[in-house]
């Protein structure tokens, strides 16, 4: 193989292999949003829940302040019995009483099950609490692997890119420009081999006295149609 062709045949490696970590790089906001979103909704099902039991507690609190008021009220009607002076006044002032008894015993039974819908709010804030504690330690570790693996690829990168500078020199500005044009129209791939009479970039079948002229390796070839540098590789030919 001649040495452009072969310098070619490695910047495409080169380059094939860079766009590969930058496509990992640029997809880890993508993969942070994704996993950020189960998260979000199970933080916001945990606000839901705490209000819930914040309004509990306040309506257990309100029925148990109506409930000592109820009681009070009651000591203070038995407290002014002495003051009553006729039958009539009396009778009516036990109806009183018997009333107010019997409104305790319906807030008695109100504030127990207020308290069994706060225990099981509780409950179920607590399995939500534990559940977003368990989401946050897995994306914390999630972020930690992915950070680690963009780190590395980073230094992948700087040194693929290094490579490539090196190997850049070599090649002459004209067929560089050229392959970088066709890097851009081919999608990441500018130089691709030729197997079996095909391009294997778009399939097109090779015209035989062109394929004849590509098995050399010795000039740069064209696809036809798809216009990307062409190459023949025996091990490509043959895989095992
Ligand atoms: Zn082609």
């Amino acid at each position: 193989m001649k040495d452009l062709i072969k310098s070619l045949v490695t910047l495409q490696e080169i380059d094939t292999r860079i766009i590969e970590k930058r496509f990992f790089i640029d997809k880890v906001p993508l993969r942070i949003y994704e996993v950020d979103e189960p998260l979000k909704q199970a933080k916001a099902e945990l606000e839901k829940m705490k209000q819930k039991t914040e309004s509990l507690s306040k309506k257990k609190r309100e029925k148990e302040q109506f409930l000592e008021g109820t009681n009070e009220k009651i000591r203070k009607m038995k407290g002014r019995v002495s003051e009553i002076k006729t039958n009539k006044e009396y009778q009516a002032h036990l109806k009183e009483i018997e009333t107010s008894e019997k409104e305790i015993t319906a807030i008695e039974d109100e504030i127990l099950t207020v308290m069994e819908e706060l225990d099981t709010a509780l409950r179920q804030q607590k399995e939500k609490e534990e559940k977003v504690n368990r989401e946050v330690e897995k994306i914390n570790a999630f972020k930690k692997e992915l950070d680690r693996e963009v780190e590395e690829y980073e230094k992948e990168l700087a040194s693929l890119k290094e490579e490539r500078a090196k190997l850049v020199a070599s090649i002459v500005p004209d067929v560089y420009g050229r392959y970088m044009m066709l890097l851009k129209t081919g999608g990441g791939v500018a130089v691709t081999p030729a197997r079996n009479e095909l391009c294997t970039g778009c399939n097109m079948q090779i015209p035989p006295q062109l394929y004849v002229e590509i098995r050399k390796n010795e000039e740069i070839i064209q696809c036809p149609q798809c216009l990307r540098i062409l190459y023949y590789s025996e091990d490509q030919a043959n895989p095992a």
